[in-house]
Formats: structure tokens, sequence, C-alpha cells
């Protein structure tokens, strides 16, 4: 099947799936699932907020100030108790499940969440918890995979003269559709992972953003891409955020317990140094793991950690893999009152069981 005609099939099911989940909710069903999942804790994941077009870009990873606040007020309205992480966890590591409750939880640290989530979560009276990855917050140069992404994302198509990129093997490269914008996005961030420090990978970024930039204003320096510094994260711990792990360079370290237990303790170090709260809460990087690494956290004292796994959390459920739903941009509000009202929990249940009786 051509990427066309798959997108347009996709497209034809997600419409579907919105007019069944509206008359769903018209016949009662949503309040229904409420009911039958009161005592499933919810937990919600966001990453980047944005006012620009990021999340045209990446809508899965950034979400616009507008939609976030639609949110916040989808929350307050259907009466759930949002809760900090500390309470949740402790609740069910005292099979203790907490009723009608939301967890907030942000993944990495996103310049957005500075000017955009903090103040609205702050309106909401919302206890929350950031995961903060640290290594680009120690830095402040922009998060190089994601920034080439992005320039590679907004290029038009066109011809484009690298011989100023200093070490790169391909000079006049043409871009005539999405294959060729997709190669060469490999190609650049391979060259930017070899970089033998931070300061050369941003120098190497604002390199690609000046070949790209001939014509029109495609990257606004100054705020996209960056995460959050330790000083900001001094402040906003001094005002209550939970401050948690998340690793220090996003990465598990492959297979190695050693690289793993480097990762944690840099995280925690840096962290350390604007919190007096306790580190013991962690978030997988991209919802990568294996079963090794959850004895290995666990000797780490971590007593729990999120995963990207869509579902609710019962007194049943291993606090080191906790599920979540992941909110976005890309996420409709009915979508996200079905997650919230439990109905498509009730669904993956149905779907799991009847998998498992075929
Ligand atoms: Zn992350």
């Amino acid at each position: 099947m051509s990427k066309k005609i798959a997108a347009k099939k996709g497209i034809l099911v997600r419409q579907l799936k919105i007019i069944i989940l509206l008359i769903s909710k018209y016949i009662g069903l949503f309040s229904l699932s409420r009911k039958l999942t009161s005592n499933g804790l919810r937990i919600l994941c966001y990453h980047g907020f944005t006012n620009s077009d990021e999340s045209l870009f990446r809508p899965k990873l950034f979400i616009t100030e507008r939609l976030f606040k639609q949110r916040l007020e989808k929350i307050s309205k259907m009466g759930f108790s949002v809760i900090s992480l500390d309470k949740a966890v402790s609740m069910l590591e005292s099979g203790v499940v907490p009723e009608n409750s939301i967890v907030i939880t942000v993944d990495d640290g996103w310049l957005g969440v500075e000017s955009i989530a903090w103040p609205l979560l702050k309106e909401y009276k919302f206890d929350w918890t950031l995961y903060l990855t640290t290594y680009y917050a120690e830095k402040q140069t922009q998060v190089m995979n994601v920034a080439i992404q992005y320039l590679c994302w907004k290029a038009q198509k066109g011809e484009y003269d690298f011989s100023t990129l200093e070490g790169f093997n391909r000079t006049i490269i043409q871009l005539k559709n999405e294959a060729d914008s997709d190669f060469l996005t490999q190609d650049l961030i391979k060259f930017g992972e070899q970089l033998p420090n931070a300061s050369a990978t941003q120098k190497f970024v604002e390199c690609v953003a000046d070949i790209f930039n001939k014509e029109q204003s495609l990257f606004d320096q100054s705020n996209m891409f960056y995460i959050i510094g330790m000083k900001t994260a001094g402040l906003m711990s001094a005002d209550g955020v939970d401050i948690q792990l998340h690793t220090h360079r996003h990465t598990l370290g492959g297979t190695s317990k050693t690289a793993l237990n480097k990762e944690l303790t840099d995280n925690k170090n840096s962290i350390q140094k604007t919190t007096e709260k306790r580190l013991v809460h962690f978030c997988f990087p991209s919802g990568y793991y294996e079963n090794m690494h959850l004895s290995w956290l666990k000797e780490q004292g971590i007593i729990s950690a999120t995963t990207c796994k869509p579902g609710l959390n019962y007194s049943n459920t291993p606090l080191l893999e906790l599920n979540r739903f992941l909110d976005g941009e890309n996420i409709s509000a009915i979508e996200f009152e079905a997650e919230l009202s439990g109905f498509t929990e009730l669904l993956r249940k149905s779907r799991s069981f009847f998998k498992m009786a075929s």
C-alpha cells in the first residue's frame, strides 16, 4: 500500500472512531465507564508546550497552550481530584487505589513548561511532576536531533548547498520529496551524534539552520528545542513542583547496568542541587525498558517508574511499570474524554479478553 493510500485509510479509521466515541458518550457509556473504572488511577503524560508550529511538526510531542488549557478545564469539570505522584504511589504501595484521581506528569522539561504549563497548572492548583532530563538542561544548547528533524521538516523543496558544513560528506543536496528529506535528516543526525561536545553540536545546528535559512526565517533560535535551565528547575521546585528522574542523557544506556547507574547518578546529582525532595520516581526515556532494568532501578532505590503504555493503574499494577496516557495535539477532545472516563480502558480490556479467548 502506498504512503498516500495508507494515510487516507488512517484518516477514515480515525473519523469512524470519533463518531463511535461520540455515540457512546451520547448513549451514556462514558458515565457508566467512569463508575466501573473509578478504582483505576489515571496518569497523564505531557511533553512540550508551545505557541509556535512545533505542534504541527510533532503533534505527539508538543501541545498548544490553548489545547492544554482546555484539558485542564475538562479535568476540573469532570470532578477528578488531581493528586501528587508521591501520594498516589504511597497509596498504591499500601494496596489502596485513590478513587477518581489523576496524576499529571510532564517529561523532559522543554522550555514551554516554564512559560505555559507551570503558570496554568498553578492557576488550577494542580499538583504535578516534572521528569527532568539534565544534560541539555545543564548545557543550555538545543536538543540536536529534534532541532535537525524540525529544520528538515520545515525546509522547502529545492537545492541546498551544504559545503559550509565542515566534515559533512555531502555538498549539493536536492530535496524533491519526503523521502529525500527523511534521508537527509538521518544523515545529519548521524553526523551531529559524532561531534565531540555540546558547543560543537550547537554550532552544527546553527550551521544547518543558516543553510536552510537563506530565504526565510525557519527557526527561532532563542526559544525552540531547549530544555529549561537548572536555575528554573530550582525556582519550580521552590514553588512546589515535584522534580524527578528521567536520566541525564535521555537514555537507559542500553543493556549495561553500569551505564544505567551512571545515567541515574548524573541525573540525581544535577537535580539534587535544585531540590531537597527525595528523588525516587523515575520515567523511562521514550518509554523503552527491558525486564533487567526493573531490578537495577530497584537496587538504586527507585520506588516508582512510569512507562508509555496506555492503561489505568490498579492495586496490582507494578509500581515500576505504571501506565500512562500520552496526551498531545494529536488527541481530539472526545478521545481525551473517552480516556478519562475509562471507556477506552474498558475497550482495551475487552480486546485483550477476546484475544486471550481466541
Ligand atoms: Zn523523555
